[in-house]
This record gives C-alpha cells, structure tokens and sequence, in this order.
C-alpha cells in the first residue's frame, strides 16, 4: 500500500509502497478516507530536536483521520466492514492504576499513532477495538478527519466551566480556533483571542471570537474596559506554546480564575507565581482527550450544531503531500486536509 514514511532520520517524508498492517484478534483493520495534519506532522517532517529524540525511523506518520473499516480480528465485537470511524491515537497500556480505574487518558505508558507506531497517512491504519470511534450519521467526513485536534479543544475548552464566563484564548492556531467555536457553543460570554498572524486572528473571529486582537498591538487591560469587564478573565485557554503568552494572561485573569494549558513550550518556562498564589489561580496542563468523554462531547455538540468545518482551509490529494506540509508549516493556514480516496 501506499503511506507517507519517515524512512530517513533527516528533514523529509517519503511516499512509499510498504506491507499493509497485519491485525491481530482485537484489532480493526480501517481503510483510510482523509486525513489531516497536526504540528506534530510537520515536526517530524522538520526533523525537530523533538522528532530526532521521539520518532523510531522508519514510520508511517499520521494520527488524524476518518475511515472505513475493512476487517476485524477474530475477537472484535461492534465493528463491521463498512463502519465509518476514527481512531484515538493513544494507545494506552490497559493495566496502571490510572487504566484499571478508567483514567485511560491518565495512562503512563500510552503509544502514539503515527508517533512511535504505525500511523493513519497510508491507504490502511490498524488499531485495537479500544481505539476506534464510530462517527454518528450527522458529522461531515471532513469534521470527522479532524476530530482528534478538535478533542484537544474540547478537552480543553471543557476542563471548567465557560457558561456566562469571559474566556481568554492564547493562540489562534487550529487548535485554539476550534476552542473558540466550542466555548462559544458552551455559553461564554466574551471570547477574546490573541495571536501574532493576521490570518489567525481572522479565524478566530470566522469561528466565533468576540474580539481577536494582536497583544503586540493591543493592550489586554485596555481590551477588557472596552468589552465593560471589571475584574480580569474568568478563564484562560493557553493555545500557543508560547511562554509570553502564559505570562502576560495570567496578568489578566480574575481572581480565583483558571487556566488551561494545552500549548507545549519549546524550552521551559520561568513564571513568575505571585499572582498565581495572591489571586488563587488554577493552572492545569492537558494532554489528549478523554477517553472517551471528549469523543461523545464532540459528537453531541457537533449533533446539536457545533460547526467547526470553517478551520478547514486547504484540501490536497495524499500525491500532492509536499505542498500540503508547506502550506501546514507555514503559520498561516487552518487545518490542511489530505484525501486517501482514489484519485
Ligand atoms: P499552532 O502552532 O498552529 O498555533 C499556535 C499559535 O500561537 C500560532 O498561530 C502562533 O502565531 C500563536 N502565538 C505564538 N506566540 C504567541 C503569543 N505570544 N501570543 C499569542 N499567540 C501566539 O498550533 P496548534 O496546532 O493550534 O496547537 C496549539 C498548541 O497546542 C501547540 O503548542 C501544540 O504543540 C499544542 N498541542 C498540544 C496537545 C496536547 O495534547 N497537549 C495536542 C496537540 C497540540
Ligand atoms: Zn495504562
């Protein structure tokens, strides 16, 4: 079959011909339709510090996509050929505490799709049962493609409560688009986003934000007393990875407000705690989705008429791959979507 490798420890991804995925007993064998690339993706085509330590040469990368399943292991129960689904791409080991309790997403030795094993930018992807998600009628195939990245954001955007809130996003990226779009579903009140790219900020505001303003250019404080806010933001969705950013919102936040960080720094982060511990704030790192709350959160929300499909900005075919992690690496698209259909 046909797959995007990682097949040489240097910057690149090669489309190959490689064997197809053998499945075992509790395994779903899925045919992939589209698939969409994550910054991971375009790390380990960079060749990252982070890539070079991570990622075992060769791999098929990938981990967000939709399918159809083709076969099932002799133990499978639930799936049939013809199922359309998605995969968690976290793997989890099934036997910690955090598992057994039913924490999978709190497991401490998870495997990544597309990470550390075989991924879904190929023609067929295998998980066990455990990782695959069947879509409900109403989701698009294209949202469907995306809702690993869309589970970061609700994950996210959920961890406190948003109604009648005032809600700082840190990063118009997809991720921190799409977190606008679902606190706006969860009843926020004022959605301010922040970003560097003029592109972003027009996202933001294409998915909902109520004001998206570049803080290089606009005071924060001065954001607030247009909006009438008195007494900081309620709650803070960290999107950026950028440590400025982490900074500069948790100057901002109400007292006893929380933050929830799902950017990941390139380098660590010096914070100054001061206003953390005199303004009692919650900060709470994310990883992931729930397994597998987040996943019938998206679904119920995208049923009752959640619609994120405007992140989507770039479609290309698996051939034209190159230029689909150009423009994902260039800093200024949406989600960029690759079709594995026949073409
Ligand atoms: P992205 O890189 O496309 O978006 C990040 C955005 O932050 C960019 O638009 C950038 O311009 C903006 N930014 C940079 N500095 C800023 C600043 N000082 N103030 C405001 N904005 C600033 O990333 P994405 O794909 O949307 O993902 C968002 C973040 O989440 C990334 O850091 C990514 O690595 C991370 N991530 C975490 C998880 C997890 O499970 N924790 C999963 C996926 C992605
Ligand atoms: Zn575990």
């Amino acid at each position: 079959m046909k797959a995007l490798v990682k097949s040489r420890a240097e910057p690149g991804v090669w489309l190959e011909d490689v064997p197809e995925p053998e499945i075992g007993i509790n395994d779903v064998l899925i045919r992939v339709c589209i698939a969409g690339i994550c910054g991971t993706d375009v790390h380990i085509h960079r060749w990252d510090a982070w890539a070079q330590r991570t990622i075992p040469v060769p791999l098929v990368i990938g981990h967000e996509f939709v399918g159809e399943v083709v076969e099932v292991g002799s133990n499978v129960t639930g799936f049939a050929p013809g199922d359309r689904v998605s995969g968690e791409g976290h793997v989890v080991c099934g036997r910690c505490r955090n598992c057994m309790a039913g924490r999978r997403q709190l497991c401490a030795h998870s495997i990544g799709l597309g990470v550390q094993r075989p991924g879904a930018f190929a023609e067929l992807v295998a998980l066990p049962m455990t990782n695959v998600w069947h879509h409900w009628p109403r989701v698009p195939d294209e949202v469907a493609a995306i809702f690993d990245p869309l589970g970061n954001a609700v994950h996210t955007a959920l961890t406190f409560p948003v109604l009648g809130e005032d809600v700082l996003v840190t990063g118009a990226g997809p991720i921190g688009c799409m977190s606008v779009a679902v606190a706006r579903h969860a009843g926020a009140r004022h959605i301010v986003v922040t970003d560097l790219g003029p592109g972003r900020l027009e996202l933001a505001r294409r998915l909902g934000a109520t004001l998206a303003v570049d803080p290089r250019e606009q005071d924060l404080g001065d954001v607030q007393r247009e909006l009438g806010m008195t007494e900081g933001f309620d709650v803070m969705f960290e999107m950026s990875g950028n440590a400025d950013a982490l900074r500069s919102g948790i100057g901002q936040m109400a007292h006893g407000g929380r933050i929830a960080i799902l950017g990941i720094p390139t380098a660590p982060v010096e914070l100054d705690l001061d206003p953390v511990i005199f303004n009692m704030l919650t900060l709470r790192g994310i990883y992931g989705r729930e397994m597998y709350e987040t996943w019938y959160q998206m679904s119920v929300m995208i049923d009752s008429g959640l619609d994120i499909a405007p992140v989507i900005t770039d479609r290309f075919a698996y051939t034209d791959y190159e230029e689909a992690f150009a423009v994902a690496g260039s800093g200024g698209a949406g989600k960029v979507l690759l079709d594995w259909r026949e073409i």
